[in-house]
């Protein structure tokens, strides 16, 4: 499994945990993956949310427009309270009625359309995203937000034993632990191993 793909995690499985996981902890200290609007729009190109070609067009239309900056800082503030509302949800939690309005405000205002598509098996219904203007881009994540709440099993829906990364268990036993067994489980391993080996010497 490829977990970096130009800079950004997923480990996620799931778009709005992916989002979540933009601001991971690396070398101890809170990283922002989205420091500006470009490398927004870099996130939605790697999640395969927006074409190479598409990115570069919005980066030259919006790139240095207030509305993007704004529209970042809404998008970063949507992240931290949806960050919130997973922790407690995972905790087993309810959906915080606040949140349910937030998002049933903003569902409304970005709704999402849907187009068929080839595929090998035949045509596939999916969501269809075409961004008009910058605040569009909360589209995708309010509706993977809201799929998150209302689709996903949340016995599965987990944060990392060892770091703030959150993913969703998609493992055949649904026993995953870690974000992902090279930046959190050999950690792990290894320190365990050191300590029983400096057990076992009398240490
Ligand atoms: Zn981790």
């Amino acid at each position: 499994m490829e977990e970096w793909k130009d800079g950004f995690l997923f480990v996620g499985h799931q778009l709005a945990l992916d989002f979540l996981n933009t601001r991971p902890m690396l070398h101890g200290e809170a990283q922002e993956l989205l420091p500006d609007f470009s490398s927004l729009l870099r996130w939605f190109q790697a999640a395969g949310v927006i074409g190479s070609r598409e990115s570069i067009t919005l980066q030259k239309q919006w790139g240095d427009s207030a509305r993007a900056r704004r529209t970042l800082e809404e998008i970063r503030e949507l992240r931290e309270e949806l960050r919130k509302e997973v922790l407690a949800w995972e905790a087993g939690g309810k959906l915080h009625r606040g949140m349910m309005e937030k998002l049933n405000g903003l569902l409304a205002a970005h709704p999402i359309g849907t187009r068929l598509s080839e595929t090998s098996s035949g045509p596939r219904l999916e969501p269809s995203f075409e961004p008009g203007q910058p605040e569009d881009l909360l589209t995708p994540l309010v509706h993977s937000a809201a799929k998150l709440f209302a689709e996903c099993d949340r016995t599965r829906i987990r944060k990392c034993g060892q770091c703030v990364l959150h993913f969703l268990d998609t493992s055949k036993k649904g026993t995953r632990r870690w974000c992902s067994m090279q930046l959190c489980g050999n950690r792990l391993k290894v320190a365990a191993y050191s300590r029983r080996r400096k057990q076992s010497s009398g240490q």
